[in-house]
Formats: C-alpha cells, structure tokens, sequence
C-alpha cells in the first residue's frame, strides 16, 4: 500500500525559492581577485538567477537538458548559475580549471557544453583550445571590463546578458531524478568521468548536510566557501546556504593564507570549508603572524584528503578552533561521512577523541558503508580489518555519464570506492591506504600511470614508477623512481621537468626523482608500488 503522500518534487528550484521567501534579507559576499568586495542579498541573486534563466531560454537557445559550461571561480554570479541553470531545466556543468588543457577540452567536447560562463582572468585557458571546441556556441564573460578583448567567438558579457532580462520567470515543473549538475572526476588512466547528479540527490545531500550531526548549520552562521566551485558542486554549500540562512562568503581566486585570513576576519567568518593544504597554509600564517583579536572561526569542515591530527590540535590549542574531519567523492556528491565526537565520548582522554576525530567518521543518514577484503568477503566492523570501501546511498553516483564503468559497481549494487579502509562497531571510518593508482596533491589529483608513460616516453628512460610520498604542504606529492636505458646515462631533473611540462600542468610534475636498478615487480608483472612506498618508508629507494 502507498502512502497517502503529495509527490512533491525536491528539486533546487524549490530551495532557491525558500530561500528567497525565508532568508531574503541573508548576505552574498565577494571578494573579488582585483581586491574589491561585493555585497547583496539572497532576494536580490533570487531576482537574478530569474534572470539568467530567462536570458538562457530566450537569448541563448538553451531547453531542458541542455548543458551549460562553468569556467569560473567562487562568487556570486557562479551561484546565480548553479541556480538559474538547474532551475529552468538544463544541466550545470562545472568544469575544472586546474585540468590539463587536453582534459578541459575532453571534458566540454564529452558533454556537449552549448554554452560556457567563463571568468575574464580564465579566459586565456580557453582561448587555447576554443577551436576545438566541437558544441559551444557563445562564451558569456564574468567579470570583464567593457573593453576586454578576446579571441574567443561569439562572446557576451554576463551583465549585458542580463540587463534587459524580466526578473519573472515560472519555472517548469521538473522531475526530481532530473539531472541538475554535471562534474568530471580524474581517472587513472583513460579520461575523466562524468557524475550526474540529481535535483532529488542535491536536496537530500544539502539538507542532510545541515544537521548538527553533521555540518551544523544554521541561520547564525556566516559562512566561507573555499572550496572552489568548479569541484563537486562545492560540497553541496551553495545550497545549504540557502536552506539553513547562513550568509555566504565566497573569495573568488582570493585562496592564499592571508587572503584568507583577511576574508575570515573582515566578514566575522564562523563556519568554513576547504581542503587540508589550505588550513596548513592558514595554520602556519596564523603562528607566523597571530592574530591580535580572536577571530570569529568556530569550526572549519575538512575533506578531499586526510585532516592530520597534529592540525586539528595545533588549531584547537593555540586558536580554539575546531577542525571537522569528513571524507567524500565525486561520486558520493561528494560528502559521505563526518567524524563528531558523540555524548558517550565524552568521558574519553583528549588524546583518544582527537583519534576519533581523525577518522574518517560515521556515515550521513542516506548513505551506507562496507568493507570488503580481497578475498571478497565482508569485513567486521572491528576497526581492524581493511578491504576496500565501497558505499551506496540517496547521492551515490549509479553509473558515469556517457560510459559503462561496469568494473566501479559491484553486482549487487555499490559503488566501488578505491579506498582501502576499516569501520569499527560504531561506524567509524578510517581510510588506511588508496588502491587507485592517483595522487592527491593540494586537493589536486595527479595521475601517476599518466606520468609514468609519460616519463617512459623519453629515449634515455627505461621504466619509470610514480608513487605519492607525504607533504607537509600538499599532503602528497609525486615521486619518479626511474630506470635508465644505459646505467652510465645522467638526467637533470630540470630537463625532466621540462620534459614533462609539454603534458601537464606545473602541480603535476613531479620535483622528486630516484634512480634505480629495476621497478620492483608484482606475481603478474605489474609494478609494485606497495612495495616502492615500503622501499621509500625505510630510506632504500636510492
Ligand atoms: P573531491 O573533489 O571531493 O576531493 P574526488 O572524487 O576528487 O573528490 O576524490 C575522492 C577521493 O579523495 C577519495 O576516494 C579519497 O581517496 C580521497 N579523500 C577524500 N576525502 C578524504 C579524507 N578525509 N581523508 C583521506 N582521503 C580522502
């Protein structure tokens, strides 16, 4: 039997309506990368994304389904679009900038971007590979000066586009399991995937997100975005914004410690986000330089890559303020658990909640964990027994866009995540290790396979094998272990860094390079790279 219940459609439309009608007086902040700042309300981006979706349906040609590009940096016209685009039916496709040029042009030509939305200071990056762009048919400029000058085609300046737009709009009533946003994960090997997400996916994400459970927010809080919204629908924050009244602080490209640290005081910033590279830099600006008043942070959320326990207690001790430890992906859009310490931990030693709260932590409601071992059993959830994590849920990824990744799904129905885990008896996370064969740096990923033939691709270079070693800056970096072609054969590792920058961009380079007689090998031939890193742990990879 069904409920008696009205099928009311959760779509983002109706969270930027609530929004609007409960929180219109509630702040939009920028800080723009020429220094200034730009202030106004959710009713007055409420009028604007109406706005945008009447320029897109009437100037642009874009209908349901349709996708439109991003190429930009956090502010408030990039919300705008996340709500305007999604509103009236088309796809917001939020496209890295940090991606080789190759793989920003793979990524627009793959999901038939009509339209791209692109920074001014972004363009020169699409210049270069705008002729062969196969679907764009206009680039919208943000933040251009009227007389900004360009080689890309049929240009339109975001504010012109606007200007003369009604601010009425109806939005058209959408399916909840519609598509509402579209963002490329980085592969090993091949190209990167497409994860479409939902409208029904994005509200249950964003307002599950909201609890104090979980991210604790509500309309008391001001709140910095430094997650860049061109990853993972910036972690749902957009959103919660708007469904729990908290204002909303975005830097634009302002993401250098001081900059930072300038935002989080100047706006009485208390709640904020961002990738572990970020608040080392912060941390370490802040010892250098203390600040005079206690800023108004209370509590900075933390994923992407491992919160290490020494910057949670640093943070806590010198400056009393929390880190919150949560993991995601992509795939999982992207948060999937947070590490809080509960009522029955409280009568534990500092020591032993501060390794509690460098887990990885409990799932969110909607979503489920296990830990399958390599010999494809489950494993206990003793907090001992790693396996690789693999997760379902209301926001977990059912297939990539445009391809059939059968190998990333089990048969029964979850996602394979890459990441080697265990979970103890109360569902507490920890990742150990990573399967896939990548490497995070500074919330960036760095493809090791890519390099490695890459590297194998140069006359004097036999074999080369890439592993991450741990940074106090980056979290990881990359190290090239390499094998020459002649044992007497000298390489400098500018003409390496040289060598590779034809392919990639500079984070990805490695700076370290080790020479060796022979890549140690698996029973099946593969490079051993558990064994590489352990060779490297016990200082004998030289
Ligand atoms: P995001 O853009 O959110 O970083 P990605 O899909 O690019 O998402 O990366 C997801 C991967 O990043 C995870 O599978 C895991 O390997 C790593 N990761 C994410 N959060 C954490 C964390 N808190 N601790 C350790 N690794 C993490």
């Amino acid at each position: 039997m069904e409920g008696l219940i009205m099928d009311y459609p959760l779509t983002t439309n109706t969270i930027l309506e609530y929004g609007n009608n409960v929180y219109h007086h509630k702040k939009i902040i920028t800080h723009l990368p020429d220094g200034t700042r730009h202030e106004y309300r959710f009713g007055d981006m409420y009028k604007r994304c109406k706005k945008l979706a009447n320029a897109l349906t009437r100037k642009l040609g874009i209908t349901k389904g349709d996708m439109v590009g991003t190429f930009a940096w956090n502010h408030g016209p990039h919300v705008e679009l996340y709500y305007g685009v999604s509103g009236m039916g088309a796809v917001c496709h939020t496209i890295n900038i940090r991606l080789s040029s190759h793989q920003i042009e793979y990524i627009i030509n793959n999901s038939e971007d009509k339209v791209i939305f692109v920074d001014a200071t972004l363009v020169p990056l699409l210049e270069k590979i705008a002729p062969l762009l196969e679907t764009v048919e206009y680039y919208i400029l943000i933040n251009a000066a009227e007389d900004f000058t360009t080689t890309l085609p049929n240009t339109l300046h975001y504010e012109d586009l606007l200007a003369d737009q009604s601010e009425d709009f109806e939005w058209p009533t959408l399916n909840e399991n519609d598509a509402c946003g579209l963002c490329y994960t980085s592969g090993t090997t091949g190209f990167p995937k497409g994860v479409l997400y939902s409208h029904r996916s994005t509200f249950l994400h964003a307002t599950t997100i909201i609890s104090p459970n979980a991210g604790n927010f509500s309309n008391r809080d001001t709140v910095l975005l430094i997650v860049p919204q061109f990853h993972v629908m910036a972690w749902g924050f957009p959103y919660l914004c708007l469904l729990s009244g908290s204002n909303m602080v975005l830097p634009s490209s302002n993401l250098q410690p001081e900059a930072i640290i300038k935002i989080l005081k100047e706006e009485k910033v208390n709640k904020a986000n961002g990738v572990p590279t970020i608040w080392l830099g912060v941390y370490d600006a802040m010892k250098m330089n203390p600040p005079k008043e206690k800023l108004a942070l209370e509590e900075y959320i933390v994923g992407g890559s491992a919160l290490p326990k020494s910057l949670i207690e640093g943070f806590e001790k010198d400056f009393g303020i929390r880190g919150v430890h949560a993991w995601g992906m992509t795939e999982t859009s992207p948060l999937g658990t947070v590490s809080r310490i509960q009522s029955k931990h409280e009568r534990l030693s500092e020591n032993e909640k501060l390794d509690i709260r460098a887990k990885q932590g409990t799932a969110f409601p909607g979503v489920e964990l296990r830990i399958v071992t390599d010999d494809g059993t489950l494993a206990p959830t003793d907090g001992k027994t790693m396996g690789e994590l693999q997760v379902k849920g209301a926001w977990t990824v059912s297939s990539y866009f445009k391809t059939n990744n059968h190998e990333s799904f089990t048969e029964d129905g979850w996602f394979k995540t890459g990441d080697v885990s265990t979970i103890d008896e109360d569902g507490y996370m920890e990742i150990k290790d990573r399967a896939k064969d990548l490497i995070k740096s500074g919330g960036e990923w760095i493809s090791s396979v890519a390099l490695e033939s890459a590297l194998m691709a140069h006359p004097k270079i036999k074999e080369a094998a890439v592993i991450a070693i741990s940074d106090e800056k980056w979290v990881e970096k990359p190290l090239a272990s390499i094998v020459l072609v002649h044992n007497e054969d000298k390489i400098l590792d500018e003409e390496l860094i040289e060598f590779l920058s034809r392919d990639f961009v500079k984070y990805q380079i490695p700076k370290d390079y080790v020479y060796i007689k022979e890549v140690p090998k698996t029973s099946v031939g593969k490079f051993d790279k558990k064994e590489i890193r352990r060779l490297f742990s016990e200082g004998k990879l030289n």
